[in-house]
């Protein structure tokens, strides 16, 4: 197959091991940065061109989106579905889980364990919200956030009313959580392709931190999860309509609690974490599933 792996550096890990293994299973592997492509979107035949000539040929799509280009990588992914190139991931489902607020609405409609989590942009009553989502320990999210920056940890109501209203001051979007502390500071990320688990690891905080990213100074284990855990984390991908996906779980007293799913799972951690060849994985749902024109949604919705 000819495969196209959008992303902005060929030299980011994830990008690298993917076209490594697709190379290694004898496909052609192509390289896009998302944000220099350009097309014509009112033409009747569409058309990607990327270094002065048109994209021509390609079976498949690996969309590689940061959080950052979001908006014009779902649109480049858009553009190779109205071409009938097959996407990893389909456009629509990465746009829908970039929305945080709208993820979590997805989720909890069909029944995925969540932590207890209020929206919020300027509550007129602050003390309400707080009351709302069972009072302080809570964990305040700024809706932008990444690598756990701007999550918060509120022990008490009167400190959780203070970073409300600084992130009010801050004209920004908050999530209010359930602190969920039986979780020990730990979290497991699922890595979901097509309709299974096919690699996970437990995330834990450094001693005093109650994030567990590694950009934080959490550190990776293997773990072997539960039925149950993988049955949410393949569930809460379906619910996104993504085919791969990393969901991230905390582990509760009542069960598992999904805190996000991700659309664009980096592969560095797992990998090395897990000692699994997951690109090749991913190569090889992409080698079952393709096919021309199979997108469900071609972008629309
Ligand atoms: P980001 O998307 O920036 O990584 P997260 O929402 O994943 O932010 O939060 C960062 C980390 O904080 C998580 O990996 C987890 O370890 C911890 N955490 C987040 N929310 C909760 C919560 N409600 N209860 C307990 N720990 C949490």
């Amino acid at each position: 197959m000819k495969i196209a792996v959008l992303s902005r550096n060929p030299r980011l890990y994830s990008t690298r091991r993917l076209v490594e293994a697709g190379q290694l299973r004898g496909h052609e592997m192509v390289v896009i940065d998302t944000l220099r492509a350009y097309m014509n979107i009112a033409s009747h035949k569409p058309q990607i061109h990327y270094r002065g000539k048109p994209l021509e040929g390609f079976d498949a799509v690996i969309p590689r989106i940061g959080a950052s280009v979001t908006f014009y990588g779902c649109a480049v992914l858009r553009q190779f579905e109205m071409m009938g190139v097959f996407p990893l991931n389909e456009s629509v489902a990465i746009a829908r889980s970039r929305d945080k607020l709208r993820s979590l609405q997805l989720l909890s409609r069909r029944g995925i364990g969540l932590p207890v989590t209020g929206f919020a942009h300027s509550p007129d009553d602050i003390a309400d919200l707080i009351d709302m989502v069972n009072g302080a320990p809570l964990v305040i999210k700024v809706l932008e956030g990444t690598q756990g920056i701007g999550v918060v940890l509120c022990e008490t109501a009167t400190a959780a009313e203070s970073v409300i209203e600084a992130f009010m001051g801050l004209k920004q979007d908050i999530m209010v959580q359930e602190y969920i502390k039986e979780a020990g500071g730990a979290d497991i990320r699922c890595f979901v392709v097509g309709d299974k688990v096919i690699a996970a690891m437990k995330r834990q905080a450094k001693p005093g931190e109650f994030r567990s990213n590694l950009h934080r100074g959490g550190s990776a284990s293997l773990i072997k999860i539960t039925p149950e855990e993988r049955m949410t984390a393949i569930r809460a991908a379906k619910v996104m309509g993504l085919s791969v996906a990393g969901v991230d779980i905390l582990r509760s007293n009542h069960g598992p609690l999904v805190m996000e799913v991700n659309s664009s799972p980096g592969l560095e951690g797992i990998e090395t974490t897990t000692g699994k060849d997951v690109a090749s994985l991913v190569i090889q749902h992409l080698e079952k599933n393709s096919g021309p024109n199979l997108t469900r949604t071609k972008g629309k919705g």
